[in-house]
């Protein structure tokens, strides 16, 4: 079959793979070069099955209503909101209770479990180098309190299956001896051993090789204006440099699906949420992270890539703007500075922000929704890295009419 997959970031050339080894005729089509276009590029790093916690909760409520009033939050929203924002955001808030907490929590979990497994068998196939490093991911507590909470918060994902270990700030020190001359910053921490971390831009670059040995076609440059379709079929995919057909298109658009589904109907309810990313030379390898790990208090993501430690915050609800300046970035620096006060060479950042295409639910969009012929795999948010080779994987069975692994039935276009 003649498959168009519209966007080329981790998971579009992830489903690339996938419907390459089922014997497709696969094109794929961005308006940047693979994962430089979106929030594949700049990412933690982290493959986190324990970090797979729905943001939706109950607590979210409260972090919100503080974020109104406090400008140093890992959230923040910019007023006014706009329209997307405010669907969205009704969504979100149905969402913001025990019952979806939990359900989503569990969904995305196993989501991020089953994809990971997926990713080591892609890995082991492909032989992709991509600053991968195993060995598990450290969520750190700077205070007792948060620790505690931290802890309590874990058990559905122990109870799920998920090992781990609560850690205090000698053991946390041990499994990552850069932690030793500032164990006294931190509470303890959660040790997650399953969990790891990789590039996923080295990953997509190195994917997208694979995918042209077996006979994929990629085409950047096509800036996509629109999609056609009658009621119930897409004809053609428009872009500022022509048109394309093909028997099924998949939509990987990431948080920028919402835009082209719109004019033909479907709203998918997909927001772009800021992040920002900061990235340093590590000038001092015994003295840098072994691991990568999150400052859960701080919210700020951290993984060890190769000779460079990668760092990522915030989620700011403020539209498509990626725009970021130097300050944008000094609260984060200064708090991986009193973690890692002596492993990088601080005066030589590189700045990014991106946007996570998140969804209420915090679980991406599979399979087909009016248009027979328009699959979708979109809506990864704030764990696409860690789910976008099990999603991948997914649509390849869906479009094959296999029964997916995993249990996608919540999961289709809503
Ligand atoms: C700061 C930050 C930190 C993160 N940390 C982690 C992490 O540690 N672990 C994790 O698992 N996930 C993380 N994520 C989330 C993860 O990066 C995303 O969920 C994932 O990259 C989404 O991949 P994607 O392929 O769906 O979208 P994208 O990578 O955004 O790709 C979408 C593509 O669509 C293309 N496109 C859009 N519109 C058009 C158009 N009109 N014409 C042509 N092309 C178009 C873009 O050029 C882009 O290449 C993080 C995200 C951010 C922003």
């Amino acid at each position: 079959m003649r498959i168009l997959i519209l966007g080329a970031g981790v998971v579009g050339v992830s489903s690339a793979w996938h419907l390459l080894k089922d014997g497709h005729d696969v094109t794929v089509i961005d308006r940047a070069l693979p994962a430089q276009g979106g929030a594949s590029f700049g990412n933690a790093g982290l493959i986190a099955p324990g970090h797979s916690f729905a943001w939706a909760s109950p607590k979210a409520l409260k972090v919100l209503l503080k974020s109104f009033y406090r400008q140093d939050q890992a959230f923040r929203m910019r007023f006014p909101p706009d329209l997307q924002l405010l669907d969205w955001g009704l969504r979100f808030l149905s969402q913001c209770n025990n019952t979806a907490a939990r359900t989503n929590t569990l969904a995305k979990h196993r989501l991020c479990l089953y994809s990971q497994k997926i990713l080591q068998q892609m890995v082991e196939e492909t032989g992709i180098a991509y600053e991968k490093r195993t060995g598990g991911l450290l969520y750190l507590h700077r205070n007792k309190d948060s620790l505690e909470a931290g802890s309590a918060n874990m058990k559905i994902l122990e109870e799920d299956g998920l090992p781990l270990e609560i850690v205090d700030p000698d053991r946390a020190a041990e499994i990552d001896p850069c932690l030793k001359k500032v164990r006294h910053r931190i509470a303890g921490g959660i040790f997650i051993p399953g969990d790891e971390s990789g590039d996923s831009r080295l990953f997509t670059e190195g994917l997208t090789r694979a995918c042209e040995k077996m006979g994929g076609k990629f085409i950047f440059g096509p800036v996509i204006r629109s999609i056609e379709a009658d009621q119930n079929q897409v004809e053609r995919v428009v872009t500022h440099q022509g048109d394309f057909e093909a028997d099924l298109y998949l939509l990987c658009l990431g948080c920028w699906s919402p835009q082209l589904t719109k004019p033909i109907g479907v709203n998918l309810p997909v927001y772009p949420v800021k992040g920002y990313s900061i990235t340093f030379p590590i000038k001092n390898e015994e003295e840098a992270p072994r691991l990568g790990g999150v400052d859960e208090d701080h919210l700020l993501a951290y993984a060890p890539m190769g000779k460079r430690l990668r760092l990522t915050s915030y989620a700011e609800f403020a539209g498509y703007d990626t725009r970021h300046q130097p300050q944008d970035f000094t609260l984060m620096t200064q708090h991986a500075k009193s973690l890692f006060p002596e492993a990088c060479d601080y005066t030589q950042p590189s700045y990014w922000a991106g946007l996570r295409p998140m969804t209420p639910e915090g679980y991406p969009i599979f399979g087909t929704g009016k248009h027979h012929n328009l699959y979708y795999n979109t809506g990864h948010g704030h764990m696409g890295w860690t789910m976008s080779c099990g999603s991948a994987k997914i649509i390849a069975d869906l479009v094959a009419s296999r029964k997916p692994e995993f249990d996608i039935s919540a999961m289709g276009v809503r």
